[in-house]
Order: structure tokens, then C-alpha cells, then sequence
């Protein structure tokens, strides 16, 4: 082999441990590429419990802008963002000083409904019908048409694949049709960023995320450097809300969440004895499986004791009792994580600052009154954002996307466009892009588009 062939080799895998062995140019440039102009998200997967680096560490690098460019920063922009991660269609038009111009929002809950959960090639589907619409709609709200914006973003990860392509399709095509910068949204990120939105939240900040696929605390220290304290071992919170509503039939037309948190008003907290998870265990981490196996036995139980067979409903009330007891729990349990955070940050960090709630399950009343009396408690202030941005959202994306330009990043507008369906948090376990083709207009086909 050449020297120069090996030399490269070498560089290669010094740069990306995890290039396969026989690393071709072409993954040369892009390590290189990331390793130079890539913010070092420091962000969880989902169900990794990663305690690693404790309080964080710096990690944006110094990057030159894509060749997308930046919005002009000097005057206020607007920017389109664009989600499609999971089951909800979104995007928001947000002017870069915070003003919402524009949201649109189009869930799938009755598309999953009768499947007991997310089919990823039903949720596609209904992402492609719906985003040219969602998009339209919020750029109506705003009264500005894409030559008006000043950038676009999109969620590229984490998320289900093929639902990811379907927004970063779109936003692709978006930026390079009426040549706009480009921006990456990390999901996660963008919900913890959007705490900031509407309030004075100085980093760093301590963030519970809590949502369908996640269930985290977070320290967040800057837009790219956020590090994990702890996370979920089995099930997220809004998994186990989603799985307890569907073991008592609860309707999911608003999706399971919400109908619990709907029935939970009219039960019982302590009606039904479950046991709160991990009450021994001194550290951040969650997990929620074995309080939804319990439940799962009381729900039997009740059905026994009222001589009803499996596809029988239980008496209005039972449903509700255990609807009630089962949030009770559950919140306890984020309670005591909680508890732990707090100290740990004061050791580490050496002050209590803010807690931001965010994720779908941050839309819950009685966890948004429970986490602020357990905040108060301890000292702490408590941001939650209004419960429409909890829950997926474009609103997020734009707004992490104008805190990214705002540092001087954005992101290229390939052919291809990345999407990472599992974006880990160590840099080290380099994420796994997967590339989609975008067939974009050449420069030649848009003018004369723009002639006819
Ligand atoms: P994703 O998990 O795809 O990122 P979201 O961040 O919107 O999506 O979170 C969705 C989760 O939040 C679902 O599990 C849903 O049931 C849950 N959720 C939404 N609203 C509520 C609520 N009011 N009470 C409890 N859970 C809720
Ligand atoms: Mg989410």
C-alpha cells in the first residue's frame, strides 16, 4: 500500500474509531469534516443510562459557517422550523428576538390508536400527507411567504428513520429552492432549549426531560454541551402513562397521556397500593417497568374480584382509582430523582440554580405542580414552557436552530442530507448518519422555474 494511502487510513480511524476497517476517501473528508466542524452534541439516547462525564464538559469546537450561510443576525429573521421526529407533524415560524410568528401542528393519535403504538411506516405515511399543509399553514399564521425567511431547520435526530427524512426532506428543499441557511435541530436538545423561549433562563440550567421515548435529567450548559445525570433503565414516563392508559382502555383519541391524566382527576391517589420504583436507590436514574408490571397485576386483580373477563371494562370508578394511584406513584418517583439531582448539582456545581421541565409529559398538570412544590422546597426556580411546547412541536426547532446561528452555526444542504435516528450522547460513540437522497433542482432548473 502507498505510504500516503496509509497514512490516510491511519488518520481516518485516529479521527472515528468506529469507521469501518477499510475506511474509503470519501469517510476520510467527512471524519475530518465532523471532527473540525461539528458541535459535539452531548445529548442521550434513549434507555442509555450514561453517568459519564458528571457536570459536563465544553463541547462546540471552533466551525466555519456551512456553505448554507447565516441568517443576517443584524436585523431581526424569521425561521422556519420543521419537525417530524415521531407522530406529530409541526412547524413554527419564530422570529430570531423569540416572537412565535406562526405554528402548525398535525397529530397522529388516531392513526396509531387501534395498534397499540407507533407503527413507523403508518407515521411516515401520515407525515408525507400532511407536511406541505402543516408548513403552508404556518407560514400563512406568520403573513410571510419563504422568501420572507431568513433560515430553515429541521429535526435530524433522534427519531424513528424514516419518519426523520420525511422533515429533513422537506427542509432541505425548502433552503435550497429559495437558497436559505440550513440547520440541524437535535430533538432533545431543542426541547430543553426551548425552556428559554419565553423566559429568562441563563445557562446552565438542570433540565428533566420527560417524554415518550426519554426520560432524563440533563445538564444543560450551553447550545451543543449538555450532559446526562441520569436516565431511564427500561421504560420513559410517557411510555409508561401510554402503556398504563391502554391496560385500562382509556380512550386515545388526544393520545394516552393526556386521557390518564384526564381520568386520574376523578380517582383516588391512594386507592391502590403500587410500589414506587427504586425508593432504595440514591442515584438519577428512572425506571418504570416495574411499576407498569404492577399495574398491570392490580388491573387483573380488579377484574378477578369483579368476575370480568380480559376484554370486559372495569366499573368508571376502578378505572379511575387506578388511574390516579398510578400517576401518584409515578410522579413520586420523579420526585426522589428529583431530590437527588438538586443535591448532586449543588456539590458539583456549587449552586442551585433553575430546573427546566420540558418534554411531552411536561404538558401534565399535576407533574408541573408536584416538580414546582418539590423545586420551591429545595430552593430552586422552576421554568416549564406553556404545555404546547412540551409536546413535539416546530416552535423548538426554530428556536434551537436561532440559538445555533445565533453562535455562528449552521449546516450544509447536501444531495444527501443526514438524518440520525439514534444520536448518542459521548462523542466517542460517533453517531451513525444515514444518508437519504435529496434530488435538489440545479441552479439552472430553478431559474427557469422561476421564469415560467
Ligand atoms: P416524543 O416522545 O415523540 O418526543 P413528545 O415529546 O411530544 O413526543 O412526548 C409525547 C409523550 O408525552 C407521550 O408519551 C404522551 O403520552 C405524553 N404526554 C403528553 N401529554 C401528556 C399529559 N398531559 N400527561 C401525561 N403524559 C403526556
Ligand atoms: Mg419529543
Amino acid at each position: 500500500m502507498r505510504r500516503a494511502t496509509m497514512l490516510f487510513l491511519a488518520a481516518a480511524r485516529a479521527l472515528c474509531p468506529r469507521i469501518a476497517p477499510q475506511p474509503t476517501r470519501r469517510s476520510i473528508i467527512r471524519a475530518a469534516k465532523s471532527k473540525v466542524t461539528k458541535p459535539r452534541y452531548a445529548t442521550g439516547k434513549a434507555k442509555a443510562v450514561y453517568r459519564g462525564e458528571g457536570l459536563g464538559a465544553p463541547s462546540y469546537d471552533s466551525a466555519p459557517i456551512a456553505s448554507s450561510g447565516l441568517p443576517d443576525t443584524s436585523k431581526p429573521y424569521a425561521v422556519l422550523g420543521i419537525e417530524t421526529s415521531c407522530d406529530d407533524t409541526a412547524a413554527a415560524i419564530v422570529r430570531s428576538d423569540g416572537t412565535i410568528l406562526g405554528e402548525a401542528v398535525a397529530s397522529q393519535h388516531e392513526v396509531h390508536a387501534k395498534y397499540g403504538g407507533i407503527v413507523p411506516g403508518l407515521a411516515k405515511e401520515a407525515h408525507e400527507k400532511a407536511i406541505d399543509a402543516v408548513v403552508d399553514e404556518a407560514l400563512q399564521q406568520a403573513h410571510l411567504t419563504m422568501e420572507d425567511i431568513g433560515a430553515v431547520a429541521a429535526t435530524v435526530g433522534p427519531g424513528l428513520e424514516i419518519c426523520l427524512r420525511v422533515g429533513a426532506r422537506k427542509a432541505a428543499h425548502l433552503a435550497a429552492k429559495y437558497e436559505k441557511p440550513f440547520l440541524h435541530c437535535h430533538h432533545l436538545e431543542a426541547h430543553c432549549l426551548v425552556a428559554r423561549l419565553e423566559e429568562q433562563l441563563e445557562f446552565p440550567y438542570l433540565a428533566l426531560l420527560v417524554s415518550g421515548g426519554h426520560c432524563q435529567l440533563l445538564w444543560v450548559q450551553g447550545v451543543g454541551d449538555c450532559s446526562v445525570l441520569g436516565g431511564t433503565l427500561d421504560d420513559a414516563l410517557g411510555e409508561a402513562y401510554d402503556k398504563a392508559a391502554r391496560m385500562l382502555h382509556l380512550s386515545s383519541e388526544t393520545g394516552g397521556g393526556p386521557a390518564l391524566e384526564q381520568a386520574a382527576l376523578r380517582g383516588n391517589t391512594t386507592a391502590i397500593d403500587l410500589p414506587v420504583p427504586m425508593k432504595k436507590r440514591k442515584d438519577c436514574d428512572f425506571s418504570y417497568a416495574g411499576l407498569k408490571n404492577a399495574l398491570r397485576g392490580r388491573v387483573a386483580e380488579r377484574r378477578d374480584e369483579r368476575g370480568l373477563s380480559d376484554e370486559e371494562q372495569l366499573p368508571d370508578q376502578d378505572v379511575y382509582d387506578l388511574a390516579a394511584s398510578f400517576q401518584s406513584v409515578a410522579i413520586e418517583h420523579v420526585e426522589d430523582r428529583l431530590k437527588v439531582a438538586f443535591k448532586r448539582v449543588i456539590n458539583e456545581a456549587g449552586s442551585a440554580p433553575t430546573l427546566a421541565l420540558v418534554g411531552g409529559v411536561a404538558a401534565n398538570a399535576e407533574l408541573r405542580r408536584r416538580v414546582s412544590a418539590v423545586a420551591s422546597q429545595a430552593g430552586w426556580r422552576l421554568v416549564v414552557p406553556p404545555p404546547r411546547l412540551c409536546t413535539d412541536n416546530g416552535v423548538m426547532v426554530a428556536w434551537s436552530a436561532i440559538e445555533k446561528a445565533s453562535l455562528g452555526f449552521s449546516d450544509e444542504i447536501d444531495e444527501e442530507v443526514e438524518v440520525i435516528p439514534r444520536w448518542p450522547f459521548r462523542e466517542h460513540a460517533a453517531p451513525e448518519p444515514v444518508k437519504i437522497a435529496v434530488k435538489l433542482a440545479s441552479k439552472a432548473e430553478r431559474a427557469t422555474a422561476a421564469a415560467a
